[in-house]
């Protein structure tokens, strides 16, 4: 079996894996990226792109690719709980974009294929090991089973599972899209439920995506009727039966387990992590990808920079710039996501809401980069 040498290996040709990869090839490193699935297949996501996705396009020189990606611009955001009217209040700087998320990640890996990196379906062997500085890695494909040889490896194959979920309720999610929806020009809207919400999402002549996280107990109990939880959930909820009262289902439902874990990992045997694999930014300020963007960026920067020889050195680096640009948006998040998940701490934000609807667009400013 031929052996292929590459400066860095990737696991995962998502939004992360790719950042890291053109940040490197932009260096000249031989770069070679692996996944065990098809890139832009169906993950379940908001599609909410944070204003930061401009500057990181124009940082990364790929501005005239810009209008293949098909984005709606997003000015402002609504939001609503179970019995409340609906509050908006305008995005900061230059807003953000509605993507189609399937199609923002094969943007990703087009741009960074044609950066010439090589792309390999598969996944790591149990046998590939790490000797004499070098990993020596088996990539099992459909086909053929590849060797190859790198220095350096990088984990960006998204968010973890954890081993148990000791007394934590488990969250699920899961996408469609509908057509019909009002309410939704140049707007993203996030209607909550109990201890959930509904995200909607235009992406052009009244169609929206849709992607709904709840407690896995609320899904248990509809089975595969997910049609029927959503009619449970616009009767509780005004502000989301005015938005998708006259509205129709036009996909299937697409589903994942989604985990937020707290738990924040840069570097570990070796491996360097990059995007959801550091973190997962909690999904209710739809802000992970453009933190997997730039943080898989800076590592990759660091890792150009730095060559092969300290490895602790680049991650110790790696941990603090990505904590000083990213911790306060990730605790931020993950503080959003514990208040929706009680009753009583989200009961009291709508009232703070109802009392001062002002303080929306404070809580909006601190989900986003500063400008
Ligand atoms: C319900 C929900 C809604 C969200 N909404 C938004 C939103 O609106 N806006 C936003 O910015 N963010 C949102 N996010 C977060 C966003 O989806 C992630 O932050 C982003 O996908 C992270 O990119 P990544 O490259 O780290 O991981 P991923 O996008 O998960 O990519 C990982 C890649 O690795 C591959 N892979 C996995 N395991 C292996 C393996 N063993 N071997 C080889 N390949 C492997 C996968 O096939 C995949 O292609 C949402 C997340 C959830 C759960």
């Amino acid at each position: 079996m031929s052996v292929a040498l590459y400066d860095v290996v990737i696991e995962g040709a998502g939004p992360a894996g790719c950042a890291v990869a053109l940040e490197l090839l932009r260096r000249r490193r031989r770069v070679l990226l692996y996944d065990r699935g098809l890139p832009g297949s169906g993950k379940v996501c908001g599609g909410f792109l944070g204003p930061e996705l401009r500057t990181y396009v124009r940082s990364q020189g790929l501005s005239s690719a810009w209008s293949r990606l098909g984005l709606e611009p997003i000015r402002s955001v609504a939001i609503s709980g179970p019995g409340t009217r609906e509050l908006a209040s305008n995005l900061p700087g230059d807003g953000g974009y509605a993507c189609d998320r399937d199609r923002f990640d094969r943007w990703m890996l087009d741009r960074t294929l044609e950066a010439g990196a090589d792309l390999s379906a598969g996944t790591l062997r149990t046998d590939s090991r790490r000797t004499g500085g070098l990993w020596r890695l088996q990539l099992s494909g459909p086909n053929r089973t590849i060797e190859v040889h790198t220095p350096v490896l990088v984990a960006a194959s998204g968010r973890r599972q954890p081993a148990r979920l000791a007394g934590r309720q488990e969250y699920f999610a899961v996408r469609t899209a509908y057509e019909g929806v009002r309410g939704l020009d140049g707007r993203v809207a996030l209607h909550f439920v109990r201890r959930g919400h509904v995200g909607l999402n235009p992406t052009g002549s009244g169609r929206a995506t849709m992607c709904l996280y709840v407690e896995s107990e609320c899904l248990r109990r509809y089975g595969a009727d997910l049609d029927g939880l959503m009619r449970e959930l616009r009767a509780v909820n005004p502000a989301l039966e005015a938005a998708l009262g006259p509205a129709a289902r036009t996909e299937g439902w697409r589903s994942c387990r989604a985990v937020p874990d707290g738990v924040l990992r840069f570097g570990q045997d070796d491996v360097h992590y990059a995007g959801d694999a550091v973190t997962m930014v909690d999904p209710i300020i739809g802000g992970g990808i453009p933190v997997a963007l730039e943080g898989g960026a800076l590592l990759g920067r660091l890792l150009a920079a730095g060559g092969t020889a300290h490895q602790g050195s680049i991650t110790r680096s790696y941990a603090r710039e990505w904590k000083r640009r990213f911790l306060s948006r990730v605790l931020v998040a993950a503080a959003l996501g514990r208040a929706e998940r009680s009753d009583a701490v989200s009961g009291a934000i709508f009232g703070l809401l109802r009392w001062n609807p002002g303080v929306l667009g404070g809580l909006v400013r601190l989900t986003r980069a500063a400008p």
